[in-house]
């Protein structure tokens, strides 16, 4: 069974200023590590006894979402399926430990609380003192207990032996795991339900405690007019696992209507929105496959007469129905060219010698086809509707028009003139930022100034999305301006199905994106954060467009400034969902998630080589890297594009086809290791 994700929450003034030494906390965290790979730490965190802290701290943990994310591993940020504080729990009045959780449990578990406390009473009386509580939170089970080190593993040695099926039986939600789930058990996108973002109100109440209805508010963003004192601390938006954060996207777009295009307007990427039937025959008449001689087979080799030539696109017209080739005569024929009427045959010019020219010597007279070659009643002909026959399917519904250009060219003989697509969407680009230089404009700045910087987000999105097959409309930079921004992306979402912005979407002061989202353009934010690293603040909003029957939503990726996790969240999030756009699931007949997940975003597994590299604790991380075919293992091997893999360094995406997607590590499991298998998320045709 994979280990359940634990949060471990201290609770004290002094330690959270630094004034003493935290030691409960690392000794919880070292009772439950002891216990066979049950557990592991998701999150720690120190607070003040302050109930406001305590309380949000704590329920951010406790969301219910899913307990597994995208590569199968258990844990991420706001999933806790355990939850100790420790600390707060006694009865002077700054102690308010009890009265900050107590409000959020949805269940409250006396009896574990009493357990705790009778085992606690046998080694001293002063577990009389301790407001020990417990009670379920969202899927998780919440204890609260003493703040002494000594105190806190004492009461949780009590009840360890039933806290994983505590935690197991409370976290059990009917009806939604089974639709995420895939064979293996790994969630996966479509039709499944979809996690709400929670609405900080503020209150100490959560989503199920008022039964599931939204508040009325606005979203979750900073006011716009607030002003830099004012804003928030942490992020308000919880934090999902990537399954989810795909799940979101697409069950919040649909194919696109299709339209009919005429061939030079069909583009590789898109998908034809119906059968296409053959209106002609291919070849509309019997064809030579050979330049030789079209002759009555049962003739046999030997001298003939060469009565005329049949080349492509001009048939002999002196053989016709009328007066067809007789026996002792061939027609000298090209590839392609019609048969004459009385001919069965071809034989190739390599098979013939010439015997008499015309006295001008420009012209066949007759000609001897060689002993011993091979004629037979039919060979080298290509009959009519060989290739194609009128009236049959000649390309479904659903098919991809490829780069191979073989659908292009199907099509094109197909005989029709015009033909049903589902249009690829049209995304507007924009980078943000007071610091960002543009470097796609006709004068490219030589000396770029003190704390500038080079835009490199616009040019890799734009080019990332010309790839995919989508028109694009660049917004060029938008610097950091509410109104300017808000202006600029309503403009767009006119022509566009949708917007990608990068930068202003963390927690720094001129991070704009979400407020305007929100409270400019009315839109709803469908994540803000993701439990993934890099890419984190990827933020995915759709905005209604129009009213009434002609009402369509419109969406926007607002994906993080550092280079690396805009692209990284490109090819995760807006690549998937630009598939389903064109319509890239209709070739598939009931797919399952794994099939919908190939279709979309596909992966493969592979061997990892490289070093040994420590697993980032709380999110999966997804490294750039180098897939190759191994001749040698045949399998497929992958490595890191190189070993700096900062978000900021553009320079790791460089020459990479695939993302290495790693699971959170564990005291158990802390680094992957050379020779492991690893999922891999392929962005690129790897080379053979
Ligand atoms: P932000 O989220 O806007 O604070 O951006 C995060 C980091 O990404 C900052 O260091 C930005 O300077 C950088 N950044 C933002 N936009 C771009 C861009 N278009 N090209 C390169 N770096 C960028
Ligand atoms: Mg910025």
């Amino acid at each position: 069974m994979e280990p359940l994700p634990v949060g471990i929450l201290t609770v004290s003034d002094k330690c959270s200023e630094g004034l003493a030494t935290d030691t409960s906390g690392p000794a919880l965290e070292k009772l439950l590590l002891s216990q066979d790979g049950a557990w592991t730490i998701a999150e720690r965190q120190i607070v003040p006894d302050n109930t406001q802290r305590i309380a949000s701290t704590v329920r951010s943990w406790c969301a219910p979402l899913e307990d597994t994310d995208d590569t199968g591993s258990p844990t991420a940020a706001g999933r806790c399926r355990l939850v100790i504080i420790t600390g707060g729990t006694g009865v002077s009045p700054s102690d308010v430990t009890v009265e900050a959780v107590e409000p959020l449990f949805t269940k409250k578990l006396g009896a574990l609380a009493t357990a705790m406390v009778i085992g606690s009473l046998k080694i001293t009386p002063y577990a009389a003192l301790s407001q020990v509580t417990a009670g379920v939170i969202g899927r998780a089970v919440v204890l609260a207990v003493p703040g002494s080190r000594k105190g806190s593993v004492e009461n949780v040695q009590q009840i360890l032996s039933v806290l994983p099926h505590a935690v197991e039986t409370a976290g059990a939600v009917h009806g939604t795991r089974h639709l995420h789930a895939t064979s293996d058990g790994k969630p996966i996108a479509e039709h499944a339900s979809m996690p709400k973002p929670r609405i900080a109100c503020g209150c100490a109440r959560t989503d199920e405690d008022s039964g599931g209805v939204e508040s009325q508010s606005q979203g979750l963003s900073n006011e716009l007019s607030g002003g830099i004192t004012g804003r928030a601390r942490k992020s308000p938006y919880p934090m999902i696992p990537v399954s989810a954060a795909l799940d979101q996207v697409l069950s919040s777009i649909r194919e696109l209507p299709a339209e009919k295009l005429v061939l030079n307007q069909i583009r590789p990427g898109q998908v034809l929105a119906q059968d296409v039937v053959a209106r002609e025959n291919v070849p509309a008449y019997p064809a030579s496959i050979m330049d030789g001689y079209a002759m009555i087979a049962s003739d046999g080799p030997g001298e003939f007469i060469m009565r005329t030539a049949s080349t492509a696109g001009a048939a002999a017209q002196e053989v016709n129905e009328q007066n067809p080739l007789q026996p002792g005569e061939v027609v000298r024929v090209a590839t392609g060219a019609p048969m004459p009427p009385g001919a069965d045959a071809v034989v190739m010019n390599e098979d013939t010698e010439l015997i008499e020219s015309t006295v001008q010597g420009d012209e066949e007279l007759r000609v001897k086809i060689l002993d011993g070659t091979r004629i037979v009643s039919g060979q080298f002909i290509r009959p009519v509707g060989h290739d194609l026959k009128a009236g049959t399917v000649i390309l479904h519904a659903g098919t991809v028009i490829t780069t191979v250009g073989g659908e292009i060219g199907t099509l094109a003989v197909s005989g029709n003139k015009s033909f049903l697509v589902h249009p690829l969407p049209t995304i507007a680009v924009m980078s943000t930022g007071d610091e960002v230089v543009d470097v796609l404009g006709s004068e490219v700045c030589d000396n770029l100034q003190y704390g500038s910087i080079r835009d490199c987000n616009r040019p890799a999105l734009l080019a990332a999305l010309k790839a995919l097959g989508c028109t694009t409309v660049d917004l060029g930079i938008i610097r950091d301006d509410p109104d300017v921004l808000a202006q600029t992306i309503r403009k767009a979402l006119d022509t566009c199905q949708g917007v990608i912005t990068t930068g202003g979407v963390s927690m720094g002061e001129r991070d704009w994106l979400k407020p305007v989202v929100e409270q400019q353009l009315g839109g709803q934010i469908r994540f803000g954060r993701v439990a993934m690293k890099p890419s984190k603040p990827t933020t995915f909003a759709t905005i209604p467009q129009g009213t009434g029957s002609r009402s369509l939503e419109k969406f926007i990726f607002a994906l993080p400034g550092n280079p690396v996790s805009a692209l990284v969240a490109f090819h995760m999030f807006v690549a998937p969902a630009i598939r389903k756009l064109a319509g890239h699931l209709l070739r598939l007949d009931s797919p399952g998630p794994e099939q919908i997940l190939q279709a979309l975003r596909p992966s493969v597994r592979a061997v990892f080589e490289g070093a040994d590299y420590a697993l980032d604790r709380v999110r999966p991380e997804y490294v750039r890297g180098s897939l190759i075919w191994d001749h040698g293992l045949s399998c497929w091997v992958v490595r890191f594009t190189d070993q700096k893999q900062q978000s900021s360094r553009m320079a790791s995406m460089r020459c990479a086809n695939a993302l290495i997607s790693l699971p959170c590590g564990s005291e158990s499991k802390p680094a992957i290791t050379r020779g492991e298998w690893v999922n891999v998320v392929v962005i690129a045709a790897p080379e053979l």
